[in-house]
């Protein structure tokens, strides 16, 4: 089942037709936003149609159209504007302000080739390196990081887009060792339609699931929302195959092995710049009984990180941990409450709450249970028994169901913002448990400073907040949101460069509080072109030097996905 590309958004989130329903009220929720952000009232930042937008020309050829075409037949081969733009560039906020201006310089495809299978997927990498041309591989494109630009080397004729969404297809499953093979071009809900159907789930839920698929969810080292149960994508990756330039390439996908480092590491979060996988071979697991989603309040962060600490750290088997600060406790709770206002209950429930101590400080933490019934019923009361030992309360089911059933909607939430000049940007890194607060603290304030250095006016002001929502034995990650106004121009154009410019700026200071303070420069976006000038660090030169060198024996002309996850060499 392959997504109709036209009932897309080409140049924001999800289906065309569908926005974050405001329903009656929805100008008291903009009235909260603007007074939220120091303004008297929004702006106006209506994006670029697709008609104005600037797009070069295909550069090329026609014999290699025609060669292309041969591969994978006539209709598979896509120049026109909508298909270019909207495989131009990612899902990211700079992604974003460059396709609402409709300036997206010469990083646009000159083709958008779909493959049925690996083998017409293997001659389309075949002919590109004969050509010389870039290949960027492209799943859902919900890349945050860059990681789709359509980018190529000096000395590239052109760029292809390769869309692995036409395979789709569930291969094998092998019930008896819970694993199942399938085509790594599939989306999120086609993929465990057709597991489900069988009985088992990946249970990979990214926030994105609806529009990204498995080849991104391993090329981008992905996190789904119950990583706690299911595992991030390298524990559920078992073995990949991928197109190269230099042929088709199996990994291994043994239940353990100690023939060597394990070449699975290598293709998660590859990024494109090995191969396109064409298929992956995962882990699966049979669909849980019971699933089982509560609240409860703490009166601090620090009490709930304790809390979550040590329901990892005891094995607790649950499937999400979310954690979110005093200020993502409040927005959430502000929002709903400009959507819904409280009634007479809610409003003496919560002064109660204030006045035992789960004041302005409280924290909400949502624990996700899933699984065979009498496990998840003892997860629940052990589970309680550790939150309310950190001073937790419980709050009951409700937060919880409620946050289940808009799990995919807050991104909806994004375009309607940048039409009113609101920025909304995500970060997110991890560290070890001991260093985890520190961390927290000093990116808070690196962000507030950068945002409030880089001001649309001295008095706006910024809703910056943080939730933990993957916690292991040894560490957990942080997920910053920042909203802000944005810096705008006269033109579309002049509001690229000046809210590109003000993004940059913030970015530089929170990605550099990340790295400086112990954190990894991304728990699960991955690295893209966004994050590379911060690799080096990370890896350091001998590790950098031996990802350059792997990247060499695999892709010697540099064809895939060039800009990408390693800086250029020298
Ligand atoms: C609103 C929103 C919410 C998100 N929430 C989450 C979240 O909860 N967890 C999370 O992990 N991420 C999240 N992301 C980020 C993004 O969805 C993930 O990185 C996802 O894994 C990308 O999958 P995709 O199919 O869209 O890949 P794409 O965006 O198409 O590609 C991502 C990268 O992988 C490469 N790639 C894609 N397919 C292949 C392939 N078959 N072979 C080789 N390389 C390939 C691309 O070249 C690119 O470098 C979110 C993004 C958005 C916009």
């Amino acid at each position: 089942m392959t997504l109709d590309r036209r009932k897309l958004r080409w140049n924001g989130w999800g289906w065309a037709h569908a926005t974050f329903e405001l329903g009656a009220r929805e100008p008291a929720v903009w009235a909260y936003i603007a007074e939220a952000l120091g303004r008297d009232k929004l702006a106006r930042s209506p994006a670029v149609p697709l008609p104005d937008i600037h797009m070069p020309g295909s550069r090329l050829d026609q014999q290699t159209l025609a060669d292309l075409q041969a591969i994978t037949g006539g209709e598979h081969v896509k120049t026109d504007r909508y298909e270019r733009a909207f495989h131009a560039r990612g899902k990211s906020y700079l992604d974003l302000l460059r396709l609402r201006a409709g300036e997206l310089g010469d990083q646009v495809p000159d083709a958008v080739v779909y493959p049925a299978d690996a083998e017409e997927t293997q001659s389309i990498v075949d002919l590109a390196v004969t050509r010389g041309l870039a290949v960027v591989p492209f799943g859902g494109g919900s890349s945050v990081v860059g990681g789709v630009t359509a980018m190529r080397g000096a000395s590239q004729a052109g760029v292809l887009t390769v869309d692995t969404t036409r395979m789709h297809q569930l291969l094998t499953l092998d019930a008896t060792s819970h694993t199942a093979t399938l085509e790594a071009g599939v989306y999120g809900p086609h993929l465990e339609q057709q597991l489900q159907a069988r009985g088992y789930t990946l249970g990979h839920y990214p926030q994105s699931f609806e529009f990204s698929t498995l080849g991104g969810w391993v090329a981008a080292r992905g996190a789904g929302q119950q990583s706690g149960r299911y595992g991030k994508a390298e524990k559920w990756l078992l073995g990949a195959r991928l197109a190269t330039p230099r042929g088709p390439w199996h990994t291994e996908s043994f239940p353990a092995s100690a023939a060597g480092p394990n070449l699975n590491q290598l293709v998660l979060g590859s990024e494109g710049i090995l191969g396109v996988i064409t298929e992956a071979t995962v882990r699966v697991h049979p669909v849980p009984a019971l699933k089982d989603y509560r609240g409860y309040l703490f009166k601090t962060f620090e009490a709930g990180a304790a809390a979550v600490r040590e329901l990892v750290q005891r094995q607790v088997p649950v499937a999400m941990l979310r954690l979110s600060d005093a200020d993502e406790t409040h927005f959430l709770q502000a929002f709903s409450g400009a959507q819904h206002p409280p009634g007479a209950a809610t409003r003496i429930g919560s002064s109660v709450l204030a006045w035992r101590g789960y004041g302005e400080q409280r924290c909400l933490l949502l624990v996700g249970l899933e699984g065979e019934r009498e496990v998840v019923q003892e997860a629940q009361i052990t589970s309680r028994c550790i939150c309310e030992r950190h001073g937790g309360v419980s709050i009951g089911a409700s937060p919880g169901r409620k946050w289940y059933a808009r799990r995919f909607m807050m991104p909806y939430l994004r375009d309607p913002l940048l039409d009113r000049g609101v920025a909304v940007e995500t970060l997110e890194t991890s560290t070890r448990w001991s260093n985890l607060l520190p961390l927290y603290r000093d990116i808070d304030a690196a962000i507030r400073d950068a945002i409030q250095t880089n001001a649309a006016d001295p008095r706006a002001r910024a809703i910056v907040m943080c939730h933990v929502s993957h916690a292991y034995e040894d560490g957990a990650s942080l997920y910053f949101t920042m909203v802000f106004p944005q810096k705008l121009g006269d033109t579309p154009a002049a509001t690229l460069e000046s809210a590109g410019a003000q993004w940059a700026a913030i970015k530089r200071a929170a990605t550099e509080a990340m790295v400086q303070g112990g954190g990894t420069v991304s728990h699960h976006h991955g690295v893209g072109t966004d994050h590379m000038p911060w690799m080096a660090t990370e890896k350091g030169p001998i590790g950098l030097s031996a990802l350059e060198a792997v990247k060499r024996g695999l892709d010697p002309a540099g064809a895939m996905n060039p800009g990408k996850l390693l800086p250029p060499a020298g």
